[in-house]
């Protein structure tokens, strides 16, 4: 493993952070396997890893429940702990407590190494000044029970700006990767917070997945360099090849995806990329943008959807199909595949959410909450009339 500097914090961090968002789940529903989720996170840590990032809606809520086992056993004390303040369940200043107890006991520890605001965007950044949070944060880092202050962010490079400008941070957590140079904080926002000494964690390097899942138009480009990657491997150098990144996130869900990462990890370096890789990566992100529709990264923030609606799903379906149109053959597996979402209520599953675009009423209650800022109800309508409805792909969006 290598280790890297966390901006002006005194602890040496493993490239690789485990991002406990997405852990080995049951086979059927998608419950966190608590017991494979332990091995796991305690496999990463025995492995290098020292950086363990989590959040009070990860896993549907057993995130920080099974980190607090996990820790157990003399584990709490070899990682960088970190969560947050679920932002969007905060309404008055004394939810500030009420969630950190909560996450204090669910985490067995009484201190954080970190605590971030969740996924601040213009809106929650507002309701951290007016309901007076970062008092609260600087409170309970005076009496110990949060070592250092941070954020996560999902807005644009000016709202970046203003909340970097605002205090004195010791940490930003950004979405980062070769496709999202010029969304979210950006690559100018990811030098304006190193800057200043900030610590940058990065979040979704592969793209909620989709870097991994390369079109065969990108398939074939890597090929063509004269260093073999994975896709994997592509996407997570090039995140690590720049100075200004503390550590990178990855969600791993199994042994197989620590190990890989941990390789791609130990081959890493600042500045490492040749000018050779560096165009292949250019080509990539063009290719990737032409066929990516619905920039979604699957971090089900927006679930569950009142009507049943498998919100995520439904956009990877589309995705599929845009990608799959090139690869050709493959179309009755998509077809297949958004024939397992239903579009009719009665036939809903309760347990799990399995409704199809069709079923999306409108109700806008999930507009707010998604950090991509898409507009699922508009792009739900798109899906239906594409996937449902049998309508081109090139009535909605411009594939060169
Ligand atoms: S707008 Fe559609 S997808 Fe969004 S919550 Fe309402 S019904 Fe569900
Ligand atoms: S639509 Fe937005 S909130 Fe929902 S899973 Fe995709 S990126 Fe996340």
């Amino acid at each position: 493993m290598n280790y890297r500097k966390l901006g002006s914090i005194d602890w040496k961090v493993s490239a690789l952070g485990f991002g406990a968002m997405r852990l080995p789940t049951k086979k059927i529903l998608p419950r966190v396997d608590w017991e494979e989720s332990i091995k796991l996170i305690r496999y990463a840590i025995d492995n290098g890893i020292n950086y363990l990032d989590t959040g009070w809606i990860y896993g549907l809520g057993a995130s920080e429940k099974v980190i607090g086992e996990a820790l157990k056993d003399g584990y709490r004390e070899k990682v960088f702990l970190v969560t947050k303040l679920p932002m969007f369940l905060v309404r008055k200043t004394e939810d500030f407590y009420k969630y950190l107890n909560q996450q204090l006991k669910s985490l067995q520890t009484d201190y954080l190494d970190a605590y971030f605001f969740h996924a601040l965007s213009r809106n929650q950044f507002n309701k951290v000044k007016e309901l007076k949070l970062m008092e609260k944060m600087e409170e309970a880092k005076e009496k110990g029970i949060i070592k250092h202050v941070g954020f996560s962010f999902h807005d644009t490079l000016p709202v970046f700006r203003e909340i970097i400008d605002y205090y004195d941070w010791d940490l930003a957590q950004i979405q980062y990767n070769y496709m999202d140079t010029a969304i979210q904080a950006t690559h100018e926002g990811l030098k304006y917070a190193h800057e200043k000494g900030i610590a940058v964690v990065v979040m979704e390097p592969v793209k909620g997945g989709k870097l991994a899942d390369p079109p065969m138009e990108a398939l074939e480009i890597m090929k063509k360099a004269s260093t073999q990657r994975t896709p994997v491997d592509w996407a997570l150098q090039y995140v690590w090849n720049q100075p200004e990144v503390g550590v990178v996130l990855s969600g791993m869900g199994s042994k197989k995806m620590v190990d890989e990462n941990i390789e791609s990890a130990s081959n890493s370096g600042i500045n490492s990329l040749s000018e050779d890789d560096n165009i292949i990566i250019s080509e990539l992100a063009e290719t990737y943008r032409k066929n990516i529709l619905v920039q979604c990264t699957a971090c089900k923030y927006c679930m569950p959807c009142p009507s049943g609606v498998n919100i995520p799903e439904n956009f990877a379906v589309l995705n599929n199909v845009a990608y799959t149109g090139k690869k050709g053959g493959m179309s009755f597996l998509i077809n297949r595949r958004y024939k397992k979402l239903v579009n009719s209520r009665k036939k809903l599953n309760k347990e799990y959410p399995n409704g199809n675009a069709s079923l999306c009423t409108k109700c806008g209650e999930c507009l707010e909450k998604c950090p991509q800022q898409i507009n699922i109800p508009e792009e739900l309508e798109k899906v239906d009339a594409i996937l449902g409805k049998g309508k081109k792909i090139s009535e909605f969006y411009h594939q060169n």
